[in-house]
């Protein structure tokens, strides 16, 4: 029992409860919403800009079938408040249940983030790769690699904000299973990251192949790393051009990748290997977690759709440090990173340059962007090596 240093009564935090038998029970009593409102005064993220006292107080006292909550919805973006200019989502998702159960929150984060996308919209998949015009001739000069990834969550297990030890295994177990019948190209092993030593982890995470290890906070506040490294690891073929991470920030990150420019060949493989580990998990009785309105569900709203991100490192020292270089990457739907990943900064004028958006296009409409302005990136970079104006060069916006 929690007793108060005065007086040793129970303390005020505490109810103490009498059932018929006189069992004491001790439970905590529930504090009004106004009490446990955060304070989002510092903040600039979506889930902010968003929640207000009202709707937290409508949306506490609903829980999805697997007892998710809407606190559970919102730590990862009260513990980060964001960048005066970089709009983080500041929510994540922890079962297939959460975008219906919290959508008066969710609905308008994703509105904001997604371009206008409406609750009403319909989203679109094509993996057919035989849509996608020309992207082998991306110029090996300046594009030092080329990878898609995407992700897909497992019907019937929580997101791994919310699922337990035991979920996380399962999952484990399901994906290794069906990973192991593929084959030729893409036939490949399992390394569980506990059976890993800590230089075999570190030289997979140095060679772009490996997720970082659980230092980023979004995987932190939000609960994604408990029990590291427990029921995580990778799957990849003999060449690391097919590779599956297991639990990270979803139940699986399917990666195709390679070095140098052929976005098409990189594309291919992308959609050859998902087909068939859908078909696989199909085989085990479940599917991946779908619906027509928001493609496939993710942890993240900010990957909800095609969860698709294509890009390559490319080296534009000249065009990065040219004033028009954020506008012309906003007109061509892209976004930048560091070549270490998500949190990174660029060195020596070297990108990760991939699509902005997840939803509303389709996974074809999204690698032709990137293949497309990649192509005009790496013009304008040679243009201005010769000391030429790229003036003429300036893109619509798309
Ligand atoms: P993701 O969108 O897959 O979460 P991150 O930015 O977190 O991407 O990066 C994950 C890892 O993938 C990092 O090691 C990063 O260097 C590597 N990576 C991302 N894009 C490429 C690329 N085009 N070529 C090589 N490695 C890449
Ligand atoms: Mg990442």
């Amino acid at each position: 029992m929690h007793l108060s240093i005065a007086g040793g009564l129970p303390c005020r935090m505490c109810l103490l409860l009498f059932s018929n038998d006189k069992m004491a029970k001790l439970t905590i009593k529930r504090l009004s919403p106004e009490e446990e409102f955060p304070d989002l005064s510092q903040h600039n993220n979506h889930m902010a800009k968003v929640l207000t006292q009202d709707m937290y107080t409508k949306l506490r006292d609903r829980a999805t079938p697997n007892g998710f909550t809407i606190d559970g919805v919102i730590q990862t973006g009260i513990d980060n408040p964001g960048h005066p200019f970089i709009m983080t989502v500041g929510c994540v998702a922890g079962d297939e249940e959460t975008y219906e159960v919290f959508k008066e929150l969710l609905d308008p984060i994703i509105e904001d983030r997604h371009g206008g996308y409406k609750p009403t919209d319909k989203h679109k998949t094509d993996l057919n790769p035989d849509n996608l015009k020309g992207g082998d001739d991306l110029d090996p000069n300046y594009v030092i690699s080329s990878r898609v990834r995407t992700g897909r969550s497992i019907r019937g297990f929580c997101l791994p904000p919310h699922c337990s030890r035991g979920e996380r295994r399962g999952v484990e177990k399901m994906s290794v299973e069906a990973l192991d019948s593929l084959s030729g190209d893409l036939k490949g092993k399992y390394y569980a990251l506990k059976n890993m030593t800590d230089a075999e982890q570190q030289q997979l995470i140095d060679d772009h192949f490996l997720f970082d290890k659980p230092v980023s906070p979004l995987l932190l506040a939000s609960g994604m790393a408990r029990d590291w490294p427990d029921g995580r690891g990778i799957w990849h073929n003999d060449t690391k051009t097919f590779l599956v991470w297991v639990n990270e920030e979803d139940h699986l990150r399917v990666i195709s990748m390679q070095k140098g420019g052929n976005m098409k060949e990189v594309f291919n493989r992308f959609c050859t290997g998902l087909t068939k580990i859908e078909t696989l998990f199909k085989d085990k009785g479940t599917s991946f977690m779908w619906n027509e309105h928001l493609g496939y569900v993710l942890t993240c709203p900010s990957n909800l759709g095609t969860g698709l991100r294509a890009g390559v490192h490319v080296k534009i020292p000249n065009m990065s440090k040219h004033a028009k270089f954020e506008e012309v990457l906003k007109r061509l739907r892209l976004q930048k990173r560091g070549t270490g990943g998500v949190d990174t900064a660029a060195v020596g004028g070297t990108f990760d340059i991939s699509n902005a958006d997840r939803l509303g296009f389709s996974e074809v409409e999204l690698v032709q962007m990137v293949v497309d302005g990649v192509k005009l990136l790496v013009e304008m970079e040679k243009k201005l090596e010769k000391g030429q104006s790229i003036d003429d060069l300036m893109p619509a916006q798309k």
